[in-house]
């Protein structure tokens, strides 16, 4: 077996292997490359750490021998010795993972200074007060980073001897302060350890590259790699970088200083940052002096001001993106330390793609594959003004699920959340949980907010349809509605007391938070706009409201892949007639209640497909169970214990029979009872109704001369004979509806595939269907045999944490599970139909990453909520532009 190579010097290796070398050695060893001036260093490998992992923590025999060679050519390279006191050299030891992940360890610099070598340097360069400054910001970094003691015990004892020299700055601290500053620091060191601090520099290094790797597994920066989905397959194991020293701290014609090379929160294009004249990198991050706007450079240090100008542009030409570099004036002489990918804002990452294919840098296709999609969610949605926000108190966090910013006051009734709503008040619903018959109070609430459930938790669900706000899971909150209060900690919130809720990211706040409106600036528009050229597969949207056709269409859909056409009996005023339908004694009392309601569905229909005027609208026909709509038996007992002590007789027989009917219709598990083209089967009337209303609202605009293109859609569908016998409901009513209007209304008839028998019985389905529009919320709940409302609040935040799922498979489909089935479907309906319209309309269908399958699999159009539009589009783009981008053998073989 070939021996791992496991140390690269700067000039080895290139940047194309950040797996390896890790992002920052990548960079290192690019910019040596390019002949940028980068100091001389080594990175040793993130196999190694991977090795160090997989031997219980014990470093590679061979891995000393192999940084000694590197050492050695360190000091041929620079002139200096290693662990000497005559010229000294000196390093800084850095982490770095394929990503950037703030998570992990701090730098280490002036590595290999002891009482002997700081003599030295102090010799060397005639400025003692510059060579102690050094070695006290070793030993506090060293006994920080690798022993782990607290910060705050060093910067007890820099303040005391700022105190006792009668000075503010720390540059302004004399060599005798230093030099009882650093013996104080070591003696803290020893304190901590019980043992001297290591003076060799071997011993140093050795200590410094463990705990680089043990910063790997450290708490923050599990966290760090959890909350950013950055799995093994991205980053596994940190790499370490050992970098000759440049010192911005050897005088007034020193610096150093962090830059963007344009600017992260606009996107302008003018360097954008900070630096500080006679510093060390870490007092720039750190804040302990006030650095200054980059622009002053210009004045201050004009040679160096040009170098950076002129490094920027170099390395935007080369990386073809703005970078964010770190950088060292020693002495006039410039110095690169670092250069990766500016991480920026939305705003930013949008104008800059703009701007650069502009300045003809790059094309329209990688303008479009260097956008996150998910992230221009922040352009479509109020935002927290987060620099006011800081005068508010934030009590509690949950899970961010539906985004935008509001204010209003905490209601915790869905019938005083209609009553205030109504009468004008900005109302936050919040609830332990929600239920569809909660729904009348979303469209009076400004925003929504749960303690539990997940991101496909019904509130989280309905809150995205809607575009409101709405935080979920936020399990600190104890909510007690009968005592019209919650609490968090020692905060108490009452009915009436105004909250803002950041759903964007899940932070609750006291009071009313100002917000900042949303933008859809111009060159989002172009954005947009290349996208849809780009893009292969068809964006529709979820939307059950003209308001929400109306939004989609803004945003670029073509059409509506569902329209839940349940939502539209939750309105407060059709609620009242559903439940008199449920509850109808007989037929034809019930054929009274579905006739009013056919009105009002037909009316909403007629409204929906002009906002989608020649466009595709796929009308769902009613899915959940009946007893959905009712009240529950809990309240409708406590309402009858109300009522006997009051004696309001009639009322109370009325209540007593409702409950008597919630009782008769209520399941054990509903998810999997009587729902969807079941209870259109048993309840023949109700799907009747519905398609009657949408055949009725087809002749109306056709008479209008209004393009009209409804199709309707059946869900829940398992056999062939289920759908047929729909199928028989929906000829009869389309023979009748045409002869009476004496016109064709070609209407499609097809069905959702969300049962696992319907997927694999999908060539039978095609024999009937005209299209397929796979639910995959519903398939992923039966695929893995998990109630989608349990799961997420109960056990799979688990089962992410300890990487048994690597991502919630009810956001991003699940390929391997799932998609096979999917697969499947896909298969077996084309080879019955091969022009099949195949579309998605489960939460999926909004999110990149299955956005890239389904566009790979031969989905015909994916289908989401109104604000997740614009982000399908990108990621459509996205996802032709990479298959277009994959050499066709490979294709092929897929
Ligand atoms: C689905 O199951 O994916 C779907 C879109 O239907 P619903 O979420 O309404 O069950
Ligand atoms: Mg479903």
């Amino acid at each position: 077996m070939k021996k791992m190579k496991m140390v690269y010097f700067f000039d080895e290796g290139d940047g194309k292997n950040k797996k390896l070398l890790g992002g920052k050695g990548a960079g290192l060893c690019e910019m040596t490359r390019l002949r940028l001036p980068v100091p001389p260093g080594f990175t040793i490998t993130t196999e190694v750490c991977k090795t160090y992992y997989q031997n219980n923590k014990t470093l590679p025999k061979s891995l000393w021998s192999e940084v000694k060679k590197n050492i050695a050519k360190l000091e041929r390279r620079t002139g200096k010795k290693w662990n000497s006191n005559q010229n000294p050299l000196l390093v800084s030891v850095r982490s770095g993972a394929a990503l950037s992940m703030p998570g992990m360890m701090d730098t280490i610099l002036n590595l290999g200074l002891n009482d002997s070598a700081v003599e030295s340097l102090t010799k060397k360069t005639n400025n003692p007060r510059f060579a102690w400054d050094s070695y006290r910001r070793f030993v506090q970094l060293f006994g920080k980073v690798v022993f782990g003691v607290n910060d705050k015990k060093f910067d007890e004892v820099l303040d005391g001897a700022k105190k006792k020299q009668g000075i503010h700055e720390d540059s302004h601290l004399s060599e005798q302060s230093l030099r009882e500053v650093v013996a104080q620091y070591k003696q803290i060191c020893q304190d901590h350890t019980g043992k001297p601090f290591p003076s060799h520099a071997d011993e140093q290094l050795q200590l410094a590259i463990r705990a680089v790797f043990n910063s790997w597994m450290g708490e923050r920066a599990i966290v760090y790699r959890e909350k950013n989905h950055i799995t093994k397959d991205i980053a596994d194991g940190t790499a370490v970088n050992v970098v000759a020293m440049a010192f911005g701290n050897m005088g007034d014609d020193s610096a150093t200083g962090v830059v963007f090379t344009r600017s992260p929160a606009d996107g302008t294009n003018k360097i954008f940052g900070d630096y500080l004249v006679n510093a060390q990198g870490e007092d720039v991050v750190a804040g302990v002096r006030t650095p200054k706007p980059v622009d002053e450079m210009k004045k201050e240090l004009p040679k160096g001001y040009k170098l950076l100008l002129d490094t920027c542009k170099k390395l935007e030409r080369h990386y073809k993106e703005p970078q964010d570099i770190e950088f060292t004036i020693e002495q006039g002489k410039f110095y690169l330390l670092q250069t990766r990918s500016a991480k920026m804002n939305a705003v930013g990452m949008i104008k800059t793609s703009v701007d650069m294919v502009k300045e003809k840098l790059i094309t329209k296709d990688r303008a479009l594959l260097r956008l996150q999609p998910d992230q221009l969610e922040q352009m479509l949605h109020k935002t927290i003004d987060y620099e006011k926000a800081r005068q508010h108190k934030k009590v509690t966090k949950g899970i961010a699920a539906s985004p935008g910013a509001a204010s209003g006051v905490a209601v915790f009734d869905v019938k005083r959340a209609v009553a205030m709503g109504e009468n004008g008040a900005k109302v936050i619903l919040v609830r332990e949980e929600t239920k569809p018959e909660d729904v009348p109070a979303f469209f009076t609430s400004v925003a929504i907010l749960t303690s539990r459930g997940g991101k496909t938790s019904h509130a989280a669900v309905v809150a995205r349809g809607m575009g409101k706000p709405c935080i979920v899971g936020c399990s600190d909150l104890k909510i007690n509605a009968d005592a019209k209060q919650a609490t968090t900690g020692d905060v108490v919130i009452h009915e009436g007391d105004a909250i803002t809720i950041d759903g964007s990211i899940g932070e609750v706040y006291l009071g009313e938070v100002p917000t900042i409106e949303p933008q859809i600036t111009d060159d989002f528009r172009t954005i947009l706009s290349w996208a849809q050229k780009a893009k292969k597969i068809g964006i529709r949207a979820n939307a059950d409201t003209p308001d929400g056709a109306q939004l989609a269409r803004k945003y670029g859909a073509q059409g509506i892949g569902l329209c839940r056409t349940e939502r539209m009996f939750n309105a407060k005023e059709r609620l009242g007639l559903f439940v008199n339908l449920i509850m109808a004694k007989t037929l034809e009392e019930r054929k009274l209640h579905l006739q009013k309601l056919q009105e009002l569905q037909k009316s909403d229909f007629v409204q929906i497909l002009k906002a989608m005027e020649g466009y595709k609208v796929t009308i769902r026909l009613l899915d959940p169970p009946l007893h959905e709509f009712l009240p529950n038996p809990e309240e409708l007992i406590n309402k009858i214990h109300r009522l006997e002590k009051q004696g309001s007789s009639q009322e109370l027989e009325e209540v007593k029979i409702l409950l008597a009917r919630a009782k008769e219709l209520a399941e054990v598990n509903p998810m999997m009872g009587h729902r969807g083209v079941r209870v259109g089967v048993t309840y023949p009337e109700i799907y009747e109704m519905q398609i009657r209303a949408v055949f009725e609202a087809a002749a109306e605009l056709a008479k209008q001369k209004v393009h009209a293109h409804p199709q309707i859609m059946i869900p829940q569908v398992g056999s062939v004979a289920e759908l047929n016998h729909i199928k028989q409901i929906y000829n009869k009513v389309k023979s009748e509806i045409e002869s009476k209007h004496r016109m064709r209304l070609p209407i499609n008839f097809g069905t959702m595939l969300e049962v696992v028998r319907g997927c694999l019985t999908s060539g039978e389905l095609a024999q009937t269907a005209e299209f397929f529009s796979f639910g995959t919320n519903d398939l992923t709940q039966a695929v893995f045999s998990f109630s989608r409302e349990d799961a997420e609040g109960k056990f799979l935040p688990e089962y992410l944490e300890k990487e048994i799922l690597e991502r919630n498979p009810f956001q991003t489909v699940d390929v391997n599970g799932v998609g096979s089935l999917v697969k499947i479907a896909i298969a077996n309906g084309k080879a019955v139909k091969p022009s099949l319209e195949i579309g998605v309309c489960g939460e999926h269908g909004g999110d990149p990453n299955s956005i890239k399958f389904f566009h790979s699999v031969g989905v015909s159009y994916v289908s989401a909520s109104p604000h997740r539009i614009p982000i399908a589009i990108v990621a459509a783009a996205q996802a032709n532009l990479i298959a277009k981008s994959k050499p066709k053998s490979k294709r092929k073989r897929k």
